[in-house]
């Protein structure tokens, strides 16, 4: 196995969240954490961002349509192409570590061997740092295993000395989700990927949070994290990704979404408050704390709501990725100063919105047993 392991891990007792250092060859990457996408990295690119952005892995996060994937398979030249784009877009950031995750559209599916053998190669052309195995919608914890273990071999016939991620998508029910779960780990995988695809997968979180209590070693990741929680019909104020260090999740990326089909508006965009972990639209915000933005980040300093909100809505969205990044990954920093003390349930619940969603979750939890 390549060195990639998890050292100096400080566990919270209320909370069970856990700090740690993750190395791998030269790097050293804090835990909690949030990494940046493809996609944030173009967005500092058109707010024009002067400082390096900060993060120590890119996730190359890449929509797959049907038909890409079909050429990708089919199409040897297309396929070098889509390696090259994915080694440069990940390259740019010499520093950082890098992996590739696909985002399934429509019904794009790996479930056969020899098609992930494709996507693989794809992964050794484009020099990514770890490789991953994705469990396609649909693809069973029987196949998946099978896929798993194919690409266990294919390192070793490649001599590739490099960690395995895999990623696990959500299940039907918690049982078989916990079936997948169970024989990668039991294959001693210390690494895993969890897609969530843009939702709030409770049960799966809580399989999670159990396995991490028993391998505080464990390296979780959670793919794919919508700004707010979707709890029953409602969406919650809370930030979704920063309650996932209290279900054993030690990283996450944001979502990457397609465009959408309606013509975004900047009454629509997303922005995260640090000062109560909330998520807020424009009106939103300055319904509650006015044209203050409570922010010293890059895009925020010394700018007000109104400016924030001037120019192209493209480039609005841009800065509001640019500013969650800079103040989730400030927060969790805070946050795992707590854990270190010892108080990292009361630095949470001190913030009024992951409180009302813990309350929620307690009080669900209460009615369900
Ligand atoms: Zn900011």
């Amino acid at each position: 196995m390549p060195d990639l392991t998890k050292k100096n891990i400080e566990t919270d007792e209320d909370t069970g969240a856990t700090t740690g250092l993750l190395t791998y060859s030269a790097a050293k990457v804090p835990l909690p954490n949030k990494f940046a996408t493809t996609t944030e990295l173009n967005a500092t690119r058109l707010v024009g961002l002067k400082q390096e952005f900060p993060t120590e892995f890119i996730i190359a996060g890449k929509l797959i349509y049907p038909e890409t994937l079909k050429r990708i398979l089919k199409e040897e030249e297309f396929l070098k192409e889509f390696a090259r784009r994915v080694a440069r877009e990940t390259g740019a950031h010499e520093d950082a570590l890098s992996l590739l995750f696909l985002v399934w559209k429509g019904e794009a599916a790996v479930s056969e061997s020899s098609d992930l053998r494709t996507i693989l190669d794809v992964q050794y052309f484009a020099d990514m740092d770890v490789i991953t195995v994705q469990q396609s919608p649909g693809v069973s914890p029987t196949d998946f295993i099978a896929l798993y273990r194919f690409a266990e071999r294919w390192l070793d016939n490649r001599g590739l000395d490099k960690p395995l991620m895999p990623i696990l998508t959500p299940a039907g029910t918690r049982d078989d989700f916990e079936k997948t779960l169970n024989a990668v780990l039991k294959r001693g995988s210390k690494l895993i990927g969890f897609d969530m695809r843009g939702g709030f997968y409770y049960q799966a979180l809580r399989s999670l949070e159990e396995a991490k209590k028993k391998d505080p070693e464990l390296w979780i990741h959670a793919f794919q994290v919508p700004p707010k929680i979707r709890f029953g019909r409602n969406y919650l104020r809370c930030s979704e990704g920063m309650m996932l260090p209290l279900y054993g999740v030690d990283s996450f990326n944001r979502w990457v979404v397609p465009p959408p089909p309606v013509p975004l508006t900047k009454d629509k965009i997303n922005m995260f408050d640090s000062a109560n972990w909330g998520v807020f639209k424009r009106k939103e915000w300055d319904k509650q704390y006015g044209v203050r933005l409570h922010c010293t980040c890059p895009m925020c300093n010394k700018q007000k709501l109104p400016t924030f909100f001037l120019g192209k809505v493209l480039t609005v969205l841009g800065r509001s990725k640019v500013h969650d990044h800079y103040a989730q990954r400030e927060q969790l920093l805070e946050f795992s100063k707590a854990v270190k003390k010892g108080n990292a349930k009361d630095f949470v619940s001190k913030r009024k919105y992951p409180n009302d969603f813990l309350q929620q979750m307690a009080k669900s939890e209460a009615e369900a047993s």
